[in-house]
């Protein structure tokens, strides 16, 4: 594995698959690792931090930019990004930012679900609520 990187992970065996199959469309070689892990266990793809894909150090930036223009690359992946901003409750169905009704609530597994397993010894299915905006591609949360 000598300049291999590790250039994203997925919670999800077949959200990994799709990225492999996504950068392998640009010829950019791609190894799965932990994805026999994760399936055989599947409540721990978090604690063992998922499904990992590698590939050439030299061809880091190009698969980084590739995976960010395929929406792979969400802030649920990278910790630079920024903050996401919370609105009223009138923004579930429609986008705070450009206005569009195409928006979708996702629930994004946090952090608190992998200190779960660690301090109860079993997943407890904390989830992060996110809305999803198709048309400029921005998330938001609701206030509570
Ligand atoms: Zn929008």
């Amino acid at each position: 594995m000598d300049g291999w990187v590790e250039i994203i992970s997925f919670t999800y065996p077949h959200e990994a698959h799709l990225a492999k199959m996504f950068l392998e469309s640009s010829d950019i070689e791609v190894i799965m690792k932990d994805e026999l892990t994760v399936q055989v266990h599947n409540f721990l793809s978090n604690a063992i931090g998922g499904v990992k894909l590698f590939i050439e150090n030299s061809k880091k930036d190009e698969a980084l930019l590739l995976l960010k223009k395929g929406g792979y690359i969400e802030s649920s992946h990278t910790k630079d990004e920024a903050k996401i901003e919370e609105f009223e409750s009138e923004y579930e169905t429609l986008c705070p930012y450009c206005g569009s009704e195409n928006v979708q609530k996702k629930s994004v597994v946090g952090y608190a679900f992998v200190l779960s397993i660690i301090c109860l010894g079993f997943p407890f299915p904390f989830l992060k609520k996110v809305y999803h905006c198709y048309d400029c591609r921005k998330e938001w949360k609701i206030k509570q």
